[in-house]
């Protein structure tokens, strides 16, 4: 072994630990930003690392210095620049994004080491094998990931979409896809093979995500980055690169358990969710529609919902995607410590899904200060909700729509909080538009529910200034 593997070997050995070591700090919302930055700090090493390797071994090509430094400048200005701008809510396409980019780069990782190997002698399974997977499953991601963050930007309708005779093209893609992959492995200097398992593992991609709507995309953009992680290992495998194994298993591994996590917590199985996608074309449609009786309401004021609040015992605040749009959490906090303050007691129930990432209400309620005592997590909540005198609904819909409990709809089947279990409702939305599913909600028609439209913040704000005419008078 030279010094200089020695040396790239020990430092892709500190960046694997480091990003251990950030995982495990990300468990907790107390450490979770310091996991971060351990973890970008490992990635760091692992990028120099490589970067030098590639310069040293590319000798004096001017293409190939003048690639990797014009890679690294586009690659990492656009990463930075996209990070510092991106508006909270708009995270969740930028990790689709993020997820397409690696598993895009990946697959292309592989096509380049596959070519390159094509008049070399030494393309035998352990180096085909990978290349394969790599590109079959990088392409998936690329494409389904792109898909998902169209969905997730309401570029693409966030609904299924399907077409008549989707299953068959389906079957197609991944009979051509397995029999062309199998055929590269046995015949390894095949470039046009290799392009058509690429090809259609790209339809795959598209038609994997297409039909995934309404309470399912979480699930599939975690699964997304799941295989992101998966392809990255397989690039690395194929290049014999160990900071790209280590750190695309780790991606991979804990991508797999969020996966299985949301799963669980939306009563779905990961399999129903992509095959149950993949046959929707062929079935009748399941979302609902987004019309929603508006006569049948009951709307309120500032002044009704703070007289409410001043006389309550227990307050539940149920935040959702609204919250995150309006950037309301602060207001949304001072609210809570006011009623606290006046002796009532307040808790938040956090759904699994709510938003437009996991954990975003946490996030959203750690940044205002918001005790983690007092969030509550689905059961929690649950079981707390028949005593509750008033419920707080400040912009969610789907995560408390009662429809979940009955068959034949976009949320069929996900836990849902029992939000109509409390004395009073008061729901804070800007319109009687739906959410994310796109299906109406009955809780809002529900003889105990007030609607209050406004924008979150504002509405937040305006039933402060009342409540405090209340508890101090
Ligand atoms: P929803 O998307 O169901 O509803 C959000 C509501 O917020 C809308 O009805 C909207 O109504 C209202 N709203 C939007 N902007 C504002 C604002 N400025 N002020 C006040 N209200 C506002 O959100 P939920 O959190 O209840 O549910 C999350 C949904 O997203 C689920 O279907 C989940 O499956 C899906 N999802 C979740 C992901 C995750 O990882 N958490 C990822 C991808 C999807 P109006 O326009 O009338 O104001």
């Amino acid at each position: 072994m030279t010094p200089l593997e020695f040396t790239i070997g020990a430092a892709y050995l500190v960046s694997a630990i480091l990003f251990v070591v950030g995982l495990h700090l990300m468990r907790a919302p107390s450490t979770a930003r310091r996991g971060n930055l351990v973890s970008a700090g490992g990635m760091a090493i692992a990028v120099v690392s490589t970067v030098v390797t590639s310069l040293l071994t590319a000798g004096g090509s001017p293409w190939a210095w003048g690639a990797l430094i014009l890679g690294l400048a586009a690659g990492g200005s656009f990463g930075v620049i996209r990070a510092r701008v991106v508006k909270m809510t708009d995270i969740p396409q930028l990790v689709s994004l993020f997820n397409a980019v690696g598993g895009g780069a990946a697959a292309a990782v592989a096509i380049a080491a596959f070519v390159l190997h094509v008049n070399g002698t030494t393309l035998g399974p352990i180096v085909t094998v990978p290349i394969i997977l790599d590109v079959l499953i990088g392409a998936v991601t690329f494409s389904g990931s792109l898909i998902a963050a169209g969905k997730l930007q309401g570029v693409i309708p966030g609904k299924p979409i399907s077409f008549p005779g989707a299953r068959v093209v389906n079957v197609a893609a991944v009979i051509v896809a397995l029999g062309a992959g199998t055929l590269s492995i046995m015949s390894p200097h095949n470039v046009v093979l290799l392009l058509i398992v690429l090809a259609a593992a790209l339809v795959l991609g598209v038609l994997m995500v297409l039909p995934i709507g309404g309470a399912d995309a979480p699930v599939i953009v975690s699964l997304l980055n799941a295989l992101t992680g998966l392809a990255v290992a397989m690039a690395g495998f194929a290049i014999d690169n160990q900071a790209m194994i280590i750190a695309g298993a780790l991606v991979g591994a804990a991508g797999t358990i969020l996966t299985l996590q949301m799963a669980k917590a939306m009563n779905r199985s990961v399999g129903s969710i992509v095959l149950g996608g993949f046959g929707t074309g062929d079935s009748k449609a399941t979302a609902g529609t987004a019309d929603q009786d508006a006569a049948n309401i009951r709307q309120v004021t500032a002044d009704d919902v703070a007289i409410e609040l001043a006389y309550a015992q227990h307050v539940m605040i149920v935040p959702g995607y609204g919250l995150a749009a309006a950037q309301a959490q602060h207001e949304a906090a001072d609210l809570a410590k006011l009623l606290i303050d006046h002796g009532i007691d307040v808790t938040y129930a956090i759904h699994p899904v709510a938003g437009r990432l996991p954990g975003h209400m946490n996030v959203l309620l750690a940044e205002a200060n918001v005790p983690y005592t007092q969030m509550l997590q689905l059961d929690e909540a649950n079981a707390a909700f028949d005593s509750c005198d008033i419920a707080l609904v400040i912009g969610a819909n789907d995560v408390c729509n009662p429809d979940a409990r009955k068959p034949g709809n976009a949320v069929s089947g996900m836990p849902i909080l029992n939000v109509d279990h409390a004395k009073s409702v008061v729901v804070l939305k800007r319109s009687m538009n739906p959410g994310y599913a796109g299906i109406p909600n009955p809780l809002f028609n529900d003889p105990k529910t007030g609607m209050y439209f406004a924008d979150a913040r504002q509405a937040l704000d305006d039933i402060l200034i009342a409540v405090k005419e209340y508890v101090t008078a």
